[in-house]
């Protein structure tokens, strides 16, 4: 059958405050969550929740709004009613639109401490209508957006630029006793990100939403943004992520659901591990591992498929596979944990695997 026992994780997660932002409770007690943000015009309502349908539909849990303009402003009623998930405002000039944003029902707010200036004389009346709402603030702080005054204090955006800003500005709130507060000090470089992390995860007991910001185009970005969110969560650190890419958000999704799943932070879906093919592959390994991948995508069952380019060591290499294939003459010996079940023309291979993957989905009740 397939794993039932909790998988092993390598660290406890810091323990933070709780938040519950809409639906989705955030912190320590709750699974890790993953977000991402709309590229539509957010004043086109219907475009945005087009959007957000597809970011529900791939596994996106909290997605991010823009508000720049106050059309925007104007349109977020509608959209924090219709959308499935729930919606955060991003705001980083207008002090107003945080009120409209709260008023419009939004499950959350982000503000940006580099950008509001004007925030200054207003933290208590947010920190009032947040209150009066139970709306959670999301303090963003972002290394391009740095307040001068911090940034002439240290120079440039060091990590220890960032958590100054983003803990200067939680105390704010803290003296108006509101605490429901998220933090993120995003950077490009992910040494400078991590570093600027673990002096918040040391200094606060916040919950911390993960960023690399401008990460890049999707390679770049996957990339960075694993192995940043990597070294953190080993230490327990993180509470949301979000990947950046210059991508549909969607894909930002689908990554962030991969680095959870890969550190076993999230159920593993489906998993194909195929071989890296060598001098013995007797199959074309790539297009073979693609068209089982495009075949099976789709399928939300816990399950690890093997690609494996030849017959010598498919079957052995790839033992703890629930279903998988070793090719070789034209062949492809199926396997089901380890044990050959049949011999299929290699054209067959893919239908063949696609039908027993269904097979074990359903005898273990998955349909
Ligand atoms: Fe090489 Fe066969 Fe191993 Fe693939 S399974 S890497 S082809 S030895």
């Amino acid at each position: 059958g397939l794993p039932t026992a909790p998988p092993p994780v390598l660290s406890e997660r810091r323990k933070t405050r709780q938040l519950q932002v809409g639906s989705v409770g955030v912190g320590s007690d709750h699974p890790i969550s993953v977000q991402s943000m709309t590229t539509t015009v957010t004043a086109d309502v219907n475009a945005t929740l087009q959007q957000i349908a597809e970011l529900t539909a791939a596994g996106c849990d909290i997605v991010r709004v823009a508000c720049p303009s106050a059309d925007d402003a104007e349109a977020l009623p509608a959209i924090a009613a219709k959308s499935k998930i729930p919606v955060i405002a991003d705001i980083h000039f207008q002090p107003k639109y945080v009120f409209a944003a709260i008023e419009a029902g939004c499950a959350g707010v982000r503000v940006n401490p580099g950008n509001i200036k004007k925030f200054d004389d207003k933290v208590g009346e947010i920190a009032q209508a947040a209150k009066d709402h139970g709306t959670p603030i999301r303090i963003g702080v972002n290394a391009g957006s740095l307040d001068p005054r911090i940034m002439a204090k240290h120079g440039k955006a060091t990590p220890e630029a960032l958590a100054e800003s983003a803990l200067w500005e939680a105390s704010l709130f803290a003296e108006h006793d509101f605490h429901d507060l998220k933090i993120s000090v995003k950077h490009h470089d992910p040494v400078v990100m991590v570093r600027a992390y673990e002096i918040l995860a040391e200094e606060c007991d916040y919950p911390l939403h993960l960023g690399v910001t401008e990460a890049g185009p999707a390679f770049q970005g996957t990339i960075k943004s694993a192995v940043a969110f990597g070294a953190l969560l080993r230490q327990g650190i993180g509470d949301t992520i979000r990947v950046s890419l210059s991508a549909p958000p969607i894909e930002e999704v689908k990554v962030g659901h991969q680095i959870l799943q890969s550190l076993n932070l999230r159920p593993r879906k489906l998993e194909i591990v195929s071989c890296p093919s060598c001098g013995r592959a007797q199959v074309d390994v790539y297009k073979l591992a693609d068209e089982v991948t495009a075949g099976l995508q789709g399928l939300e069952v816990p399950l690890r498929v093997a690609v494996m380019g030849c017959v010598v060591n498919g079957p052995g290499e790839a033992r703890e596979a629930d279903l998988g294939v070793a090719s070789g003459n034209g062949k492809g010996q199926i396997f089901v944990k380890g044990k050959v079940i049949k011999t299929v023309p290699e054209h067959q291979i893919v239908e063949t695997l696609i039908t027993e993957a269904l097979r074990i989905a359903e005898e273990n009740g998955y349909t």
